[in-house]
């Protein structure tokens, strides 16, 4: 797969692509991910890609010509339309279901608004998928670009040890992940649950899938209706004391 960011701050993405999974991934392979200068398509000479709102107001706006440019210098270069997202928190709140289906795409852009945001002709013109990351508003888009493109490129083949890496992750199937530890199985006085240390495979997946269970009750109740559940899950679920969740 290949991603393309399309930002005014193209280090800020390079810094914290290159580091860790995603850095190592990118090292050997596994997904290419490109962070382009949107000011490298201006024609004012002092590269400048904003200005003041019509209307009045507070702030820049970025202009729509460097990114209409930008956009189309990647598609002749590729040679072929990547799927364009704009993020922007007036978009669709990103679900692990919608970075499941990206995931099976070969080419995304991303474009990174800053400022008061785009003019709104070029988002019209483009007609890009709208992401937010969440009812909040950020500076800029470029950390809401790279939790998209970390989050995709997770799911991609080799770049985690293994598929069960993330498939019995928080929210792969609509439920939390039960709680992990790590040695030492004393710590200041808080044991690790027993079974865990038990090495009897059986047990220790029972454990995990009602602590999974539980959590998921207990935090986000809201998860448990889209989840895929079996006789056994719905038994322990509603053996669950009421008070407890
Ligand atoms: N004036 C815009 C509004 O009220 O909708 C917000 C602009 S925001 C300060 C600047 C840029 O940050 C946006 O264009 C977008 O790219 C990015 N951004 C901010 N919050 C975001 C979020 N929650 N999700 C995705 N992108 C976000």
């Amino acid at each position: 797969m290949r991603i393309d960011i399309m930002t005014l701050f193209p280090d800020m993405c390079n810094s914290v692509l290159s580091e860790s999974i995603i850095g190592r991934a990118r090292a050997a392979g596994k997904v290419e991910i490109n962070s382009i200068d949107i000011r490298d398509y201006t024609e004012d000479k002092h590269r400048r890609v904003d200005d003041k709102p019509y209307g009045g107001g507070m702030g820049m706006v970025m202009q729509a010509e460097p990114i209409w440019q930008c956009f189309n210098s990647l598609c002749e270069k590729i040679g072929k339309t990547p799927h364009l997202i704009y993020m922007t928190p007036q978009g669709k709140t990103l679900t692990q279901q919608r970075v499941k289906e990206l995931a099976k795409m070969d080419n995304i852009a991303i474009l990174c608004g800053h400022y008061e945001g785009i003019d709104e002709r070029v988002i019209e013109a483009l007609e890009p998928e709208e992401i937010s990351v969440g009812d909040y508003v950020l500076t800029g888009g470029e950390l809401p670009a790279l939790i998209l493109a970390d989050s995709v490129s997770r799911m991609l083949d080799g770049v985690l040890s293994g598929e069960e890496c993330f498939t019995e992750e928080s929210h792969f199937n609509s439920l939390l992940e039960y709680p992990q530890y790590t040695h030492p199985s004393d710590w200041r006085g808080r044991e690790v649950p027993e079974v865990l240390l038990s090495g009897h495979h059986e047990n220790v997946d029972k454990w995990r899938r009602e602590q999974s269970l539980k959590r998921t009750a207990e935090r986000r109740p809201d998860m448990l209706e889209k989840a895929d559940l079996t006789d056994k899950d719905k038994m322990y679920l509603s053996s669950l004391d009421s008070t407890t969740i």
